[in-house]
């Protein structure tokens, strides 16, 4: 096969003139000139575009849309540009007009911008491992890092991961070994066979709507997901759960798991884990912790014990894109045994695969899949991802990402503080994690609602901070989230002036 191509290679070469050596129009390219790959050349202009991005000293994206969208919408271009020209590109037009969220003054929902070596560590794996499977460093890597967060995370000693794309997959591993657990417990294999009857699954109002959406795409519908009433804060009541199930075991539903979260997104609540966890046993359902945001907080020693129970679990997810600070596209689902996940999401021998790897005669990095990931989850192709959790712990260490964590948690309480002592604020929810819900008050506004919608509106257009909002129990709040490894204590108290000023402005105005 590699005869029939490098023949072709040589005739597509053959048949162009380069006048600039720099202009890749073919693949021919880079097989001649093998030096056009440049990396470290072209590192450096895209290393000076980006840090400059991060010094946020340009103006948001919206502020001159109409030039960068009528530079960038081009028609499909007929001949190549050349990578220094791409690069040029980049640099002018696409990167200063990139996404507020890495800007230290975001606190926007629950994510951030990457840190510099889970970059890094990124474009590595990009180019030295386009997939994570064979016998490489980097598979090698995937399963260390992974049992390296089971450690981290305190998650059960036994317990074997996988890494997919973020939370929302994540969820549907965990969820669709919880399907093939249940219906195999009445001797039927799902994965082979469909569903033979209904199944429930049991979560509180404030679980992630992507447990919804992996009912809904396992086939056992968005309506399978009861709600458990919760507290004041959103946690899950051990009673409701305990009164749900025992009138549900009268019924024909086939029970498939109790989700807990371990860091609420919208408020940071943890669910009273062991009790949960407890009752799970009790009538041998699944035991589910999403801890896609929150599971990192368990490193805070004042705060490690609200995660007592997750000892009990079945599945946990945590995503590494969230509060461990790599790029967009990593989280980890953790479950006892694979077996179960191999058994619910196994691909399948396909021709062109079939005979290509042998386990037994191990000379090549190629003669074996190494652990065969793409066979635990959703993902045949993927990237190495375990590469970049290894690089985050590796960079700061267990104790360096407790430090910020615990940094996180007590920025979030010392904007508490602050707004305690304030009388034009109001601390809606005490914060658990690195979240605090407050809001702006006054007697001169009857509708704090609509009030707080503007003041965070504003405060966001100023651009100085980023917050985003949350309902709780049916107060508008305005909703910072700590998690970036930029964000230092000044955002605090930047929000609060930010927050004051605007509040003081509409209020003068009205
Ligand atoms: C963010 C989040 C998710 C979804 O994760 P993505 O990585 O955004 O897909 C699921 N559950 C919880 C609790 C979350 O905070």
């Amino acid at each position: 096969m590699s005869c029939i191509d490098t023949n072709r290679v040589k005739l597509n070469t053959a048949r162009f003139q380069f006048d600039n050596l720099s202009v890749s129009q073919d693949i021919g390219m880079y097989e001649e000139l093998a030096e056009c790959s440049n990396l470290a050349l072209f590192l450096k202009p895209l290393g000076e575009d980006l840090d400059q991005y991060l010094r946020f000293d340009h103006s948001d994206a919206t502020q001159n849309l109409g030039n960068w969208s009528d530079a960038l919408n081009q028609t499909l271009p007929d001949q190549g540009i050349g990578i220094e020209k791409v690069l040029e590109e980049m640099g002018r037009e696409l990167i200063p007009n990139g996404s507020q969220i890495p800007n230290p003054g975001c606190s926007a929902f629950i994510t951030t911008g990457a840190t510099t070596i889970g970059a890094l560590a990124t474009l590595a794996g990009s180019i030295a491992s386009p997939q994570r499977f064979g016998i490489t460093a980097f598979n090698f890597l995937e399963e260390l890092s992974l049992q390296w967060l089971v450690e981290l995370l305190d998650m059960p000693i036994d317990m074997k991961g996988i890494y997919s794309s973020g939370g929302s997959v994540a969820n549907l591993l965990a969820i669709g070994a919880a399907r093939q657990s249940a219906f195999e417990s009445i001797g039927v294999d799902t994965a082979a066979e469909g569903i033979p009857k209904p199944g429930c699954i049991y979560a509180t109002e404030a679980s992630h709507h992507t447990i919804h959406r992996a009912a809904a795409v396992l086939g056992l519908g968005r309506n399978s997901v009861v709600t458990i009433a919760a507290d004041e804060m959103g946690r899950m009541c051990p009673m409701a759960l305990r009164d749900q199930l025992s009138l549900d075991s009268k019924t024909e539903t086939t029970p498939i798991a109790i989700v807990a979260n371990a860091g609420v997104t919208s408020t940071g609540a943890i669910d009273p884990l062991r009790e949960i966890g407890e009752i799970a046993k009790e009538y041998s359902i699944w035991f589910h912790v999403d801890g896609a945001y929150g599971l990192p907080g368990i490193l805070d020693p004042e705060i490690a014990p609200l995660f007592d129970g997750l000892v009990l679990a079945d599945s946990v997810i945590v995503d590494p894109h969230k509060w461990l600070g790599a790029p967009v596209g990593i989280s980890a689902t953790f479950v006892r045994d694979r077996n179960i996940l191999n058994r619910a999401f196994k691909q399948g021998a396909s021709d062109y695969l079939e005979g290509s790897f042998d386990d037994h005669n191990i000379e090549h990095s190629m003669d074996s899949q190494g652990i065969p990931y793409s066979d635990f989850g959703v993902e045949l192709s993927a990237p190495p991802r375990g590469v970049v959790v290894w690089a985050l712990i590796r960079e700061i260490g267990k104790e360096g990402l407790r430090r910020r964590v615990c940094r996180h948690n007590a920025m979030a309480q010392l904007l508490a503080e602050r707004a305690y002592a304030h009388d034009s604020l109001e601390v809606v929810q005490a914060p658990t994690l690195s979240i605090c819900c407050f809001r702006y008050i006054t007697d001169e506004f009857s509708d704090l609602n609509e009030l707080n919608r503007k003041i965070h509106r504003k405060v966001v257009q100023r651009g100085k901070s980023i917050p985003s909002t949350a309902m709780v129990n049916g107060i508008f709040t305005i909703r910072p989230c700590f998690i970036g490894a930029r964000a230092s204590w000044q955002q605090v108290d930047e929000l609060l002036e930010e927050v004051i000023e605007v509040g003081d402005q509409l209020v003068a105005s009205q």
